[in-house]
């Protein structure tokens, strides 16, 4: 079993005189120690919701998540969220997760679990060396660090609890391409120095493929795909992670031109009949339109949600797919 284990785990939003909108229909997911996750769609795919959810900061319908083999969300329908220090997240504005009347160190202590006997300052100044800030960096205010600084003080903030599993959600997507790619590896050596396992929520499959192990591909609330990195960037097995990966600039197989998704995420109040990903699927076919894929093993450590991927594969590279079996 993962360090972090969410089995089925469904998120409604209530409506009123309306059926509530499934955000997230059912999602499986994994993080061991020491291993970066990446979780990856286009916004509205209901990432973001998952991630919240994973944390306590929103109920589950339906579903567990585990940490560490303990259940922390056995949660059913207006069960009260509870949180739990093991487990921190790190959001995409850190300014508004900081108070901004309060030094830095105090905002660290507040994170440091009671039974820390150390020093409140020198417990602060050493969260602050570790996300490469000065120790002295704790007696000023939010305000007068820069975006980047402040996303280090967030990160600082989430470690002062002793995590085991931190959730990032576009948690560098603020970020200049530079500091980005810094707060990037620092997530990165703090998670493999620690043996923190930890859940990198991305819509920027750049940046997702330069840290993560594995990846799991999230549409209209369902994972359609999951594999090793480096798997998933060679042969996409579903079509939604081919036209994801050929929609950025030279990330392509081949680095070929980026072709650009068509459409937009559907609607998660009214999914479509059959695979939620058929209205834009270049693959589609008559059973697509009927019959939703559920997500199976293709081969080891590789799970899609796709007809044109068999349980227990061999896995079918979507180049070779017979055009006889692509319709319009
Ligand atoms: Fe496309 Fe059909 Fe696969 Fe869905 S099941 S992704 S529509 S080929």
């Amino acid at each position: 079993m993962a360090l972090l284990e969410v089995r089925e785990v469904t998120v409604e939003y209530r409506r009123p005189r309306r059926p509530p909108v499934r955000a997230v229909a059912g999602v499986d997911l994994g993080v061991d120690r020491g291993q970066i996750v990446g979780l990856v769609g286009e916004s509205g795919c209901g990432k973001s919701t998952l991630a919240r959810a994973i944390v306590g900061l929103l109920p589950c319908a339906s579903g567990s998540v585990t940490l560490d083999g303990r259940a922390v969300r056995p949660l059913g329908r207006g069960a009260r969220p509870v949180a739990d220090r093991s487990l921190q997240m790190i959001f995409q504005d850190p300014y508004a997760s900081l108070n901004p009347r309060r030094r830095v160190w105090r905002q660290l202590a507040d994170g440091v679990p009671r039974d820390d006997r150390r020093d409140a300052r020198d417990r602060s100044a050493e969260l602050l060396t570790a996300v490469g800030l000065s120790p002295d960096a704790g007696d000023r205010y939010p305000h007068e660090f820069s975006g980047g600084q402040r996303q280090r003080i967030a990160i600082a903030r989430a470690l002062a609890a002793e995590p085991s599993v931190i959730v990032a959600d576009e948690a560098v997507s603020a970020l200049d391409a530079s500091t980005q790619a810094q707060v990037a590896n620092l997530l990165v050596d703090l998670a493999r120095g620690r043996g923190l396992g930890l859940l990198f929520i991305s819509h920027d499959l750049s940046v997702v493929r330069h840290m993560a192990d594995s990846v799991s591909v999230m549409y209209l609330g369902r994972i359609v795909e999951s594999a090793p990195t480096g798997a998933l960037w060679s042969q996409p097995l579903h079509p939604y992670s081919e036209a994801l990966i050929q929609a950025v600039p030279g990330l392509g197989p081949g680095a070929q031109p980026p072709t650009g998704l068509p459409g937009e995420v559907g609607d998660p109040a009214r999914p479509p009949a059959g695979c939620r990903f058929h209205p834009r699927c270049p693959y589609s076919h008559e059973r697509c339109l009927v019959e939703d894929p559920a997500a199976v093993t293709i081969v080891p450590r590789r799970r899609a949600a796709c007809w044109l991927q068999p349980a227990g594969g061999p896995p079918r590279p979507l180049d070779e797919v017979a055009p006889a079996e692509v319709s319009s």
